[in-house]
């Protein structure tokens, strides 16, 4: 029976459920309207995950979106600029790196500046300002820059909690979200298969006519209840397990970076993100391959003195997706729906891209649910391939001899589209035709970063007949130089940034 779609019912309270609520609330002007209805259930017993600090730049625009200012981000999540990621050790563990900077090479579009550098390692460095500011420990912008621009592309590194409860007020107090504490115990299904209420007790059911699953892991609804299955990656990407620490500064003063830092290790690697009043500090590795305690005295070699007595948290995780994410009336959002690993911090972004699509394509009747699912899956699963080839990237060229990184090169642990990819890369690099602009999470100048970042040389000589604008691309690499020479000058010290401007700001 036809009937619209205005109850919208949010099973979970953590980064995902909150992110979500709030972009479909701030789409359908709840504040405003009473045309649709959002609703987020969160269990008080059951904790988030807790991690998930580094984020992506499409958050300035959410947040935006949502109505949040910079601002009160910075001051509620202690959150700091993230202009991208340095990463150490990737190519061969003996003080190599390389960065994958947000912002796309000069001259992006125009001209591919890799078939002029003789160093092609030396891709970001040369073709790229922001690999200076970032060494250099800079802000992207000046006190005369307002909220949310700067000289160069940007995201945040952000205490999690916090933003959970950042985002819960705002939703609360200004998005017109109702909030409901409750534990569910039992997932209610009509004939149809739909999802008719979610019961916190016998008593108490909360109804709905769209049911979105933020419940993390357990993936309570989609999972669970409706029975989508597991589809595991961990044959091609191994990690499973991650131990977590926060770590205090040295002093008040010390330097923030204003990257993400993941340093290579035997198994795994190791993420070090600052924030104002602390630095979070996790490895992630994979159990076959590296025991808990060999995992706890890498990253306590990594850390010194400073994690002497601070626990160190374990987290373990199955690296995979769902084998679909929408199914009747119940979308799946966030590690419910899916989760890999938290290299190039892709999980919170996918909540972001879901999120929109479910506001921007919510079916206002219940006859157009199986279209939209449709097309949503589709998405999905183009999005889901594109992040797991992205990040098998990062470990299927290293030079690494340990057994781990050796498995990574294994052909039957690349997938196919990847293995096509490079193959075609081989001779020209990536390039914006490869990807399907109107929907890819990353740019061919992340692909780019990477890639070369790993020492990968294209044989450009096959086709140097197309490579003919030398002058040019000299011109934008002294360019590139010029303006790195003017932004070390003109960008203050990323905390002195921070801290004058949130003092400035009410
Ligand atoms: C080690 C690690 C590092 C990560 N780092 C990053 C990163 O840097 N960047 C990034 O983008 N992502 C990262 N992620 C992923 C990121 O943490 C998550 O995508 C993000 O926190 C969203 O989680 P979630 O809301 O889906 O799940 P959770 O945080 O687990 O929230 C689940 C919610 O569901 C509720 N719930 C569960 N069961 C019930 C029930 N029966 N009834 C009612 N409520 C229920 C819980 O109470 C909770 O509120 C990382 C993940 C891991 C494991």
């Amino acid at each position: 029976m036809s009937k619209a779609v205005k109850k919208i019912v949010v099973v979970g309270g953590g980064t995902a459920g909150w992110l979500t609520a709030a972009i479909v609330a701030s789409h359908h002007k709840t504040s405003t309207s009473d045309a649709i209805q959002v609703t987020l259930v969160e269990s008080s017993d059951i904790p988030t995950v807790g991690v998930g600090e580094g984020t992506w730049p499409t958050m300035k625009n959410t947040l935006q979106q949502i109505g949040i200012k910079e601002s009160d981000l910075f001051k509620h999540c202690h959150a700091v600029f993230k202009q991208g990621g340095k990463f150490v050790d990737w190519v061969q563990g003996q003080d190599d790196f390389y960065y994958h900077p947000f912002t796309v090479p000069l001259g992006y579009g125009r001209i591919d500046l890799a078939p002029y550098m003789a160093n092609i390692e030396d891709y970001a460095a040369r073709s790229n300002f922001q690999h200076h500011i970032c060494e250099a420990g800079l802000a992207p912008r000046t006190m005369a820059e307002s909220e949310y621009t700067a000289q160069c592309n940007y995201a945040y590194h952000l205490d999690a909690g916090a933003f959970a409860d950042l985002l819960k007020q705002h939703c609360r107090d200004n998005l017109n979200v109702e909030h409901i504490i409750g534990t569910v115990q039992d997932v209610v299904l009509a004939k149809n298969g739909h999802i008719q209420s979610v019961a916190l007790s016998e008593q108490k059911h909360v109804q709905g006519d769209l049911f979105v699953d933020c419940t993390g892991f357990s993936s309570l609804l989609l999972g669970k209840a409706l029975g989508v299955p597991f589809v595991p990656q961990d044959d091609v990407l191994f990690n499973d397990t991650a131990l977590a620490m926060q770590i205090p500064y040295e002093d008040d003063s010390s330097p923030i970076a204003c990257h993400t830092i993941a340093t290579a290790q035997n198994a795994g690697w190791i993420w070090d993100i600052g924030l104002t009043h602390r630095r979070g500090v996790g490895h992630v590795y994979s159990s076959a391959y590296l025991s808990d305690d060999e995992a706890e005295a890498n990253l306590r070699a990594y850390i010194g003195n400073a994690a002497k007595d601070i626990p160190a948290r374990k987290i373990s995780f199955e690296s995979g997706h769902r084998a679909t994410f929408w199914k009747n009336n119940c979308v799946a959002v966030g590690m419910s729906a899916g989760f890999v690993e938290p290299l190039e911090a892709t999980a919170i972004m996918l909540v972001e891209i879901s999120a929109r699509y479910i506001a921007e394509n919510l079916p206002a009747d219940n006859s157009l649910m199986a279209i939209t699912a449709e097309r949503f899956n589709q998405q999905m699963h183009y999005r889901w391939q594109r992040i797991i080839d992205f990040l098998k990237l990062h470990y299927c060229l290293t030079q690494r001899p340990e057994p781990y990184w050796q498995a990574h090169l294994e052909d039957n642990s690349i997938p196919q589209s990847l293995k096509n990819d490079l193959a075609l890369w081989g001779y020209r690099g990536p390039v914006s035709s490869d990807f399907d602009a109107s929907i890819e999470l990353f740019p061919a100048a992340s692909y780019q970063y990477v890639l070369y970042g790993m020492g990968f040389k294209p044989y450009f000589e096959r086709q140097r007949y197309l490579y003919n604008q030398d002058q040019q691309a000299e011109k934008i690499m002294q360019r590139n130089q010029q303006l790195t020479e003017q932004m070390l000058q003109t960008l203050p010290p990323h905390r002195d940034y921070i801290e004058t401007w949130l003092s400035k700001v009410k």
